[in-house]
């Protein structure tokens, strides 16, 4: 069986779901972005949730799928039936990964593989061309980064030896000591996710309370101040959950006392819904409000105009 779970706290090796060259929407310039696969958080509406669990699992697509059967025959615990909706019985699956290797078509695939430090710098050294001419660089994304916090750091100092642009995305629940000593000193810039101040609703929503998430911001962002970093906090606007005018002023009140001037608002992406049916899994009721439709523009401009009243851009 090909690791079902392995401690994180490996410096030369991490779970990795994707590295994706030629980014632009990851940070400043082209970026080639590392996604960790785990995060301590669970929100419900999270736009990666093959990202969420510190582990391998397996992803089915019905539409690639041609029914020639070759799983059926390679899978050695009878777990597939072609007959049923979820088509992978999930309690049998040992995750061996013979059906992924006999699926001609992609519809079966492997989600998450660990991925040695050497193997990933290889990689990423091939963008080097890239980063110089657009001012651009790597950027460590997720699931959270800072679960995998030795293996970060290592893969951070070695970009840094190659003078590469370094950024991290963050959801904040972190040892702010560790992340200070192992992170920090090799980031250039750091994007920094809040999502809901009630913490009973941060708690009910997003899995975890929220009290660290804002304490460490507080901390950062005072440090980020001292040292000319860049803190860059985010939102993403999810209809009837985060993108509340109650929950963004209660954010926007508190960047404010943070020292923040600017907020980047991420508009809400309903694609999540068909990642997670490739998982087997399907979304809670009632927790996003319209959960298959885009978010219409006025409603992003409202939600924009309420952080400018607070004088952040
Ligand atoms: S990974 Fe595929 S072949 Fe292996 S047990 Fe699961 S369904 Fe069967
Ligand atoms: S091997 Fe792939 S294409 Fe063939 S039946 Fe299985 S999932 Fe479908």
């Amino acid at each position: 069986m090909r690791g079902r779970s392995e401690p994180a706290a490996r410096k030369d090796r991490a779970l990795i779901f994707e590295v994706k060259g030629n980014s632009l929407d990851d940070g400043p310039g082209i970026r080639t972005v590392v996604f960790f696969k785990g995060c301590p958080l669970n929100c419900v509406w999270c736009h990666n949730p093959e990202s969420k669990k510190a582990q391998v699992e397996i992803s089915f697509d019905r539409e690639k799928c041609i029914g020639c059967g070759s799983c059926l025959a390679a899978c050695p615990e009878n777990a597939l039936d072609r007959a049923e909706t979820s088509f992978i019985d999930r309690k049998r699956c040992t995750l061996c990964m013979e059906c992924t290797s006999a699926c001609p078509s992609g519809a079966l695939s492997q989600v998450g593989r660990y991925l040695h430090i050497d193997e990933l710098m290889a990689e990423i050294e091939k963008d080097i061309p890239f980063f110089r001419a657009s001012a651009g660089g790597i950027t460590l994304s997720g699931g959270e980064p800072s679960l995998y916090m030795d293996f970060s750091s290592n893969l951070l100092q070695r970009a840094k030896l190659k003078e590469i642009h370094t950024l991290v995305e963050t959801c904040g629940f972190f040892d702010y000591r560790k992340f200070m000593e192992a992170l920090y000193p090799f980031l250039d810039t750091i994007y920094y996710d809040i999502k809901i101040f009630d913490p009973t609703e941060h708690k009910r929503l997003c899995g975890a309370p929220n009290e660290k998430i804002l304490e460490n911001f507080k901390l950062l962002a005072a440090e980020c101040s001292r040292d000319g970093k860049e803190l860059l906090p985010r939102i993403p606007l999810i209809p009837g959950a985060t993108a509340t005018s109650e929950n963004l002023a209660s954010i926007a009140r508190f960047l404010k006392e943070s020292g923040s001037a600017r907020v980047e608002l991420l508009s809400y992406n309903p694609l999540w819904l068909s990642k997670l049916s490739l998982l087997g899994q399907s979304a809670p009721c009632g927790s996003v409000s319209s959960p298959g439709e885009w978010m219409p523009v006025s409603q992003v401009e409202q939600c924009r105009k309420l952080f400018s009243d607070f004088q952040i851009k």
